[in-house]
Order: C-alpha cells, then sequence, then structure tokens
C-alpha cells in the first residue's frame, strides 16, 4: 500500500485521508493540464490552439466543479473537527484545501465566465494595442477587467482594504500592508544606492557583449553545460525552447524548464536557465511523500520566486561564480575569450535604468513592481480612474527611473498581465527578492561560506531540508520565519544590495584573482 500510495506514511488521519483520495481525480485532471500547457507552449503546431484551448477550457471547468462540490466541503468540515489530533502535514492539507474550497465557493459561477470571456478577448485586444501603441484600445477591456476583479475581493471579502482579497489569492496571507511596508523602505533605499552606482560607475550602463550575437546551438550547448553543473536530474527533467521561459512540473518526477534563444546577450539565456533552474529545483527536491497530494508544490509564488531569484542572482550573479561562468562561456558561445574576470562579471551585473521590467537589473526591477502595485491598488480602491493609467504610469516611471516612456507600447501596455485579469499579482515578484534576501542573510550575507566557497551541493542542501521539503505544509508567512527567523525584512534586500553594489566593487580584484 505504501509503495503505491507513499503519502499515506504522512498522512494518516482518516479524515485527511478522505480528502486525498477523493480529490485524485482532480490531482489526475490538473497533471493532465500541466501537460497540455507545457505542449501548448513547445511543440502544438500553431493550428493546435483552436481545439486545446476548448479542451482546457473543459478540464479547468472540471477542476473547479470538484473545488465547489458539497461533497469536499462536508469532507473539510469533517476533517476541522479533527485539527488537534493531527500533525503538521495533515493540518497543511486541510489548510490548503479549506481554502480552496472557501475560494472556489466564494466567486459565482456567472462571475467566473464572466471574467473568462472578458479576459480571453482583452488578451487578444492587448495584443493588438500594445502592436499600435494605442492604449484606447484597451480602455474599455481594463475598465471591465478593474470592475470584475473588484466583484471578486467583495465576494471573498477582507478585512481591511479590498486589494487584500486580491493579493491573498496570489499569496496567502499576504496583505496590501504588508506590501506597502516593503516599499516604503524599498523604493527611498533602492534609489539611494541607484545614484551611488551611477555615480561610482564600476557597475556599466552597457556593455559590448549586450549586442554579440551567439548561435543557437551553441547555446543550446551551454544551458546543457549550466544544468549539468548543478547537478540536474536528467532522468526527472528537461529543458526545452518556448517564447517565454517558464518551469512546470507534473509531480516531483517530471520537472520542465524552458528556455528562449533571442540571438544575441548571451546572459539572458544564462540567468533565465538558473532563474527556472531555482523553480525547478524547488520542485525537484520536495518531498516525494507529498507527491500527488494537495500539498505538493511551493509555499506560493512569492517563496517560488525567492528560489529562482536566489539562484539567479545571489549565486548566479555573484563574483564567485564568475570563474565557472567564463570557463563555460569559453567552452560552448566563446564569445568571452578575450574578456577578463572581471569584466565579465561586470557584463552579467550592468544597471541600467531602463523602461522596460522584464529587461531590468536586480537593483531597479522592485521600482517597477511598485509602481505597478500603487497603480493596482489605487484602481480597486477607485482612487485612480483607468483614464488616468497612462499618464500616471509615465509620471512614475520618471519620479523613480528618471525615464520617460515615449509612447504606451513602452509605458502601460508592456505587460500582458492585466489582460489576463491578474490583478495582484505582481507584489509577488518583490516579495520574491525580499526572501531571497532574506535566505541569504540567513546563510550568512556577504560571508557566507556556503556562498563564497560556492559549495552548491550543501546550498540545495540548505534550501531542502528548510524549505523545498515541506511543499504547502506551513503558509508562506510562517515557512519564511521558521526559515530565516524574522517576519518580512525588506532591509535584508537592502543590505545585500548595498553590499554587493558599493562595497564589493573596491575588493573585487582580490575576490576574482582567488
Ligand atoms: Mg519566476
Amino acid at each position: 500500500m505504501s509503495s503505491s500510495e507513499p503519502w499515506t506514511e504522512v498522512i494518516r488521519h482518516e479524515a485527511a485521508r478522505r480528502i486525498v483520495r477523493f480529490l485524485r481525480y482532480h490531482w489526475a485532471l490538473n497533471h493532465a493540464l500541466a501537460l497540455m500547457h507545457w505542449d501548448l507552449e513547445t511543440y502544438m503546431p500553431r493550428e493546435g490552439v483552436k481545439d486545446r484551448s476548448i479542451a482546457i477550457e473543459e478540464l479547468s471547468a472540471e477542476v473547479h466543479r470538484i473545488e465547489r462540490s458539497d461533497e469536499l466541503a462536508r469532507l473539510v468540515e469533517e476533517a476541522e473537527k479533527h485539527l488537534d489530533e493531527m500533525n503538521d502535514y495533515e493540518r497543511g492539507l486541510v489548510r490548503v484545501v479549506a481554502r480552496r474550497v472557501r475560494i472556489a465557493r466564494s466567486i459565482p459561477e456567472d462571475l467566473v465566465r464572466r471574467k473568462a470571456r472578458v479576459t480571453s478577448e482583452a488578451t487578444v485586444v492587448w495584443a493588438k494595442a500594445k502592436k499600435e501603441s494605442n492604449f484606447a484600445l484597451f480602455k474599455p477591456y481594463l475598465e471591465q477587467i478593474v470592475e470584475i476583479e473588484r466583484a471578486i475581493a467583495e465576494k471573498l471579502g477582507y478585512e481591511e482594504h479590498p486589494y487584500d482579497a486580491l493579493l491573498d489569492l496570489y499569496e496567502e496571507g499576504l496583505r496590501t500592508r504588508d506590501v506597502e511596508r516593503m516599499f516604503s523602505v524599498l523604493v527611498p533605499e533602492t534609489k539611494r544606492i541607484l545614484e551611488k552606482i551611477m555615480s561610482d560607475e564600476f557597475y556599466p550602463q552597457k556593455h559590448p557583449l549586450e549586442e554579440a550575437w551567439y548561435e543557437k546551438a551553441k547555446a543550446q550547448k551551454l544551458v546543457e553545460t549550466i544544468l549539468d553543473h548543478l547537478e540536474w536530474p536528467w532522468s526527472r527533467g528537461r529543458f526545452d525552447e518556448s517564447p517565454h521561459p517558464f518551469t512546470i512540473d507534473m509531480g516531483v518526477y517530471d520537472v520542465r524548464i524552458t528556455v528562449r534563444y533571442e540571438g544575441y546577450d548571451i546572459k539572458r539565456v544564462v540567468y533565465s536557465t538558473m532563474h527556472e533552474y531555482g523553480h525547478a529545483l524547488y520542485e525537484l527536491q520536495q518531498d516525494p511523500r507529498l507527491d500527488q497530494t494537495p500539498l505538493a508544490g511551493g509555499a506560493s509564488l512569492g517563496v517560488h520566486e525567492s528560489q529562482s531569484r536566489f539562484w539567479e542572482n545571489i549565486i548566479g550573479r555573484s563574483p564567485w561564480f564568475t570563474p565557472t561562468l567564463k570557463k563555460m562561456l569559453d567552452e560552448t558561445v566563446g564569445l568571452t575569450k578575450d574578456v577578463d574576470v572581471v569584466d565579465l562579471y561586470r557584463y552579467v551585473n550592468t544597471v541600467r535604468p531602463s523602461l522596460i521590467r522584464v529587461d531590468a537589473d536586480e537593483v531597479t526591477y522592485n521600482l517597477h513592481i511598485y509602481l505597478r502595485f500603487d497603480i493596482e491598488k489605487k484602481l480597486i480602491e477607485e482612487s485612480l480612474s483607468v483614464d488616468e493609467v497612462p499618464e500616471t504610469w509615465n509620471q512614475y516611471m520618471e519620479k523613480l527611473l528618471g525615464v520617460k516612456p515615449r509612447n504606451d507600447a513602452e509605458g502601460v501596455l508592456q505587460d500582458i498581465h492585466w489582460s489576463h485579469g491578474s490583478i495582484g499579482y505582481f507584489p509577488t515578484y518583490t516579495l520574491g527578492n525580499v526572501v531571497a534576501a532574506m535566505i541569504w542573510k540567513t546563510m550568512g550575507g556577504p560571508g557566507s561560506e556556503l556562498i563564497t566557497s560556492l559549495r552548491l551541493r550543501d546550498i540545495r542542501e540548505w534550501l531542502r531540508e528548510k524549505i523545498h521539503v515541506w511543499g504547502k505544509t506551513y503558509p508562506p508567512k510562517e515557512l519564511v520565519s521558521r526559515v530565516t527567523g524574522r517576519e518580512l525584512d525588506p532591509t535584508a534586500l537592502v543590505e545585500y544590495l548595498e553590499w554587493k553594489y558599493t562595497r564589493l566593487p573596491d575588493k573585487i580584484e582580490e575576490v576574482l584573482s582567488k
């Protein structure tokens, strides 16, 4: 029994077991949906989308139906009576499923359908509006989306701010006041550090390698080399190509990442690989006994992002990784033979206030998120109208980053997220950066021997036993405080940036000559 159902080793209470058994079909549907999404983004012939989107819609409706079912609600209610008899896994399971049931049952069917209809049209209109750089086309859709999201917030309920309800959908327990507190520290401190970086000129705004072209086959070899170096388990994982890099998993035994090859600026391939590797590692290192249960998968989007950012920035962009990176680049892509390690380090750490979020460096990134958060919050509380969004956006860009979009395409229309109805999602990116820095600090900060000696296997083990192994057992805030001993702490990110960007340059030669 335990070999085919390993979860029975940790989920022992009968009331909790009934929930897992009831959700077996739900799990299988999600497994199929994940594979269908992966295929849609990678190898499906373009016209396959005609049938695929309908099949996805039908299976998703079935997933939703199960989550709304009276039977599941009854099983959860019954299990909640026995919480004091349960272990952490069982209590976590009941919490996770109760939350899903509450969300599924609070939002009425017609609102779900309306959102699906409006956002599927809005996504098409957004693409056209962006192409023509014409916000007026997208405006009526954004108005409807804001109205729908406001209605959803009302149905879900909240204590302080309607935006709380939307944030919570993406990040369990995160509140508007938490996000405001993070940015009240990060915005002024980032601007201060940024000014220093600009006047010091150690970290360049531009590097010639950004315009160097590479061959795709060589870049593929590079990705393979990086993954091999990180001891990627090829029997449980793979990498493929897609227009937007992502990670998806079909459980702990099948985790997939994708890469995009733009043809120039090879560091983009390096860091999107390391970013997705961080996401993938979280899934790969989970306790296999949680597989096939609602506890499988990361604690939240923010905690997931902390893992990707940790590998991408804190490991991958550190000077300790640069010599390894140089060797890997020299042996595969070969544009770096005449570039010394200090210069390579500067190339992968260019800092440039720019218009586009996805191109932003680790210093300026959170300023892009702050402006989106503030606009979303104001739209939801109705202190800003959709009409005013483009102008507000441009003013913020100038105030925060000193750059001003020339048109809507490089301003308010750059992200697809609002057309999907994802309002409350962006803050999880900054949360990820903050949690990654808190982990760095917990590992010892600038003097962390794990990081300065690049003990990758020990780092993986650290992350595995403290974070990955738990899946969704603990709510994200609780997990973070168990791991770091602190509440969400934006000053850890300030400390990290301050150290790396204002103090490290003075001893970079010494660090890199070791
Ligand atoms: Mg990510």
